[in-house]
């Protein structure tokens, strides 16, 4: 059977050494720094034993922005916020409710860093009313993302900085070692709930110091050693 309407792009994120990978979903998680969860508002678990189930979201593979990362500021919203974030991009899949936390990582591809850009009033609006976040969240070009690294380039997360600066001005830095769900964890909990696939990013969630992004702002995203991402935020 013929397709009737235009085939639609697939979403690619570049691979450092050549190659693309092409995007199935995008998996998101929120509050996963205690100190941007206290940012927020959010309860904070006092230890990792109650930390209960992680927040997780989506965006459309389509939200993906890659090279030079200009974003046109998005429509409906007066208060785009930054969110820095470690990306983890899945080269396997697993079947939903069969990967078990010490096979998580075999599921890794490559590393990169990301932006989890936000229409923080629309998001803040919707949660005030018990609504879903979609609107604050899934927008077009609402996921910028650096190339990707594989995995094997990249000798371990533990302890490295994410970090944000935006025209210069450091706004963002935290720690992977602060993480309440690791990158293991979190591979865990979602395959719980979704088969995960070959394709799919996971967007690990932001360290404090979320703040407004305006047309013309420069903004530079790095994940220490490993990749780091450029753009800028142009007039609607
Ligand atoms: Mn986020």
């Amino acid at each position: 059977m013929a397709d009737l309407i235009p085939t639609p792009a697939q979403a690619r994120v570049p691979v450092r050494g050549g190659g693309t990978f092409p995007v199935r979903r995008i998996y998101c998680v929120g509050r996963n720094f205690a100190d941007h969860a206290r940012e927020m508002g959010a309860a904070v678990p006092a230890s990792k034993a109650e930390r209960g189930q992680p927040v997780f979201f989506l965006k459309p593979a389509d939200a993906v922005v890659t090279g030079d990362a200009d974003v046109a500021y998005p429509p409906g919203t007066r208060d785009l916020h930054h969110e820095v974030e470690l990306v983890v991009a899945l080269g396997r899949d697993a079947p939903a409710g069969e990967l078990a936390p010490d096979e998580a990582m075999d599921l890794v591809f490559a590393y990169g860093v990301g932006l989890d850009l936000t229409r923080r009033d629309l998001q803040g609006a919707a949660k005030a009313k018990g609504l879903p976040w979609d609107t604050g969240k899934g927008f077009d070009q609402s996921a910028p993302v650096s190339e990707l690294v594989p995995a094997a380039q990249v000798d371990g997360l533990e302890g490295r900085s994410l970090s944000l600066q935006v025209n210069g001005s450091l706004r963002q830095q935290g720690s992977l070692h602060d993480l309440i769900w690791d990158v293991a964890d979190i591979l865990h909990e979602l395959s719980k709930l979704f088969a995960l696939k070959a394709g799919d990013l996971v967007f690990m969630g932001t360290p404090a110091g979320v703040g407004p992004l305006l047309p013309g702002d420069a903004f530079s995203a790095r994940l220490e050693g490993v990749a780091e991402l450029r753009g800028r935020i142009t007039p609607a």
